[in-house]
């Protein structure tokens, strides 16, 4: 009985699936469920609904650890309309981990989903991504839908968030090796050595340009952050793991995309548990560097004024405000803020496909702001966010041109 006199609940075990990745205790309990996070987070903002706020998610998680409710269609639409942006995260004044909380919740999601759709969903963030050769042959693929405007044969979904694939993007070549120094092997990734392999040549550039050996990962493939962000960690795993003896022998590692820069420095944490890669994933993970974080020397010119969008997982994730707007200093750029407060532009991985309404009003809000910034050029390190971006200033005709700062190479 509480002190009201009202009734609580007995706590059970939790109905967390055993032996599949949950919210540790210690997080969720963490939560003092004050709110102040709520005006932060971008799915409360468009929705109002507290089951699409931070708050609501972590109660939701703490019901289940408690045994009071299961993973059940609610609690999977609660975790699915999560943008992973962690806006909350920074904001809380608890420290509450919402990030991996989130990671975690997702993977009891995806564990209960239907067979038929748990398997889609594992072959293309888990076996497509971890292979080289098919995430071309998606490019290829891509490439020739547009040109043949086949892609108007595609649901809405694919086709306003896909990535406009250049034939001329897929045939530019990218340097092996490029300057000297200490070692830093550039990770070549997924969806960027698809869409921007003009970004990958100038990341080269970039990097040999701020004194290393720039040599790009040969193995190739993707990091793994799109897999442990939408539920998959065995799959995140296995990729951690083909990277991390990839990258070994570098002095540095390099990643030119938020997303996977602050994904790889987990690698020590998501590997902990293993007796063969735990010690070998924090040594490698110790070494990964964003591409902003290091000393880059852009080539300075009369480039006006440029709009600065903050990927998530910069600002979020590796608390990285300032490097960007000091690169485009540095090429001759005026930095030039976006009137939205830093809000996600509701790209987050496959998002803008699997949400596709929420993720839709976001982005339309991003390439509003945009336009008004009264920028002509706008500024990103994200493939995921230029891509949202791009899309998003196309469906309103605003003649703003998407760059990563490693252009300027
Ligand atoms: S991660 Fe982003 S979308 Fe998810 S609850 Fe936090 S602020 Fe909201
Ligand atoms: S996550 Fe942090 S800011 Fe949000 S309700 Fe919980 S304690 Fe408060």
């Amino acid at each position: 009985m509480s002190d009201e006199g009202h009734m609580i609940p007995p706590r059970g075990a939790p109905n967390w699936l055993p032996g599949v990745m949950a919210p540790a205790e210690e997080d969720v309990v963490s939560c003092v469920s004050c709110g102040l996070c709520l005006p932060h987070c971008p799915t409360f903002r468009v929705t109002g609904r507290e089951t699409a706020s931070p708050r609501g998610r972590i109660f939701a998680m703490r019901a289940v650890m408690e045994g009071r409710a299961e993973v059940d269609d609610e609690f999977a639409t609660m975790m699915d309309e999560c943008l992973a942006c962690r806006a909350c995260e920074t904001a809380c004044p608890s420290g509450v981990p919402f990030g991996r909380m989130v990671e975690a919740a997702r993977a009891q999601v995806e564990a209960r989903r239907p067979l038929p759709e748990r398997t889609a969903r594992r072959l293309g963030i888990g076996w497509v991504l971890a292979r080289p050769w098919a995430i071309a042959a998606m490019g290829a693929g891509l490439a020739l839908s547009q040109a043949t405007r086949l892609e108007r044969l595609l649901p809405a979904r694919f086709s306003r968030t896909a990535p406009r694939v250049g034939l001329r993007q897929l045939l530019t070549r990218v340097p092996d090796e490029l300057g000297e120094g200490p070692t830093a092997c550039v990770l070549t990734g997924c969806v960027m050595d698809v869409a921007s392999r003009d970004v990958q040549a100038a990341t080269m550039r970039a990097v040999a340009g701020a004194g290393f050996r720039a040599v790009r990962g040969q193995a190739r493939g993707c990091c793994g952050a799109l897999a442990m962000h939408h539920g998959h960690p065995e799959a995140a795993k296995e990729m951690a793991r083909q990277r991390i003896a990839e990258f070994e022998g570098a002095d540095v590692v390099v990643a030119n995309a938020a997303g996977c820069s602050n994904h790889m420095k987990t690698w020590g944490h998501l590997l902990a548990d293993d007796p063969e890669w735990g010690a070998r994933a924090a040594k490698v993970a110790a070494r990964v560097r964003d591409l902003l974080e290091l000393d880059l020397h852009p080539i300075p010119g009369e480039r006006g004024a440029v709009a600065v969008h903050d990927a998530c997982h910069h600002v979020n994730g590796q608390d990285m405000r300032g490097p960007l707007r000091e690169v485009l200093r540095r090429a001759g750029a005026r930095p030039v803020e976006i009137p939205d407060d830093g809000r996600c532009c509701g790209a987050a991985g496959l998002y803008s496909v699997l949400q596709p309404e929420l993720s839709g009003e976001l982005r339309t809000q991003k390439a509003r702001a945009i336009a008004a910034s009264g920028a002509t050029v706008v500024a990103c390190a994200n493939p995921g966010c230029a891509i949202q971006i791009a899309n998003g200033l196309r469906e309103i005709g605003a003649p703003v041109r998407v760059v990563h700062p490693a252009e300027y190479s």
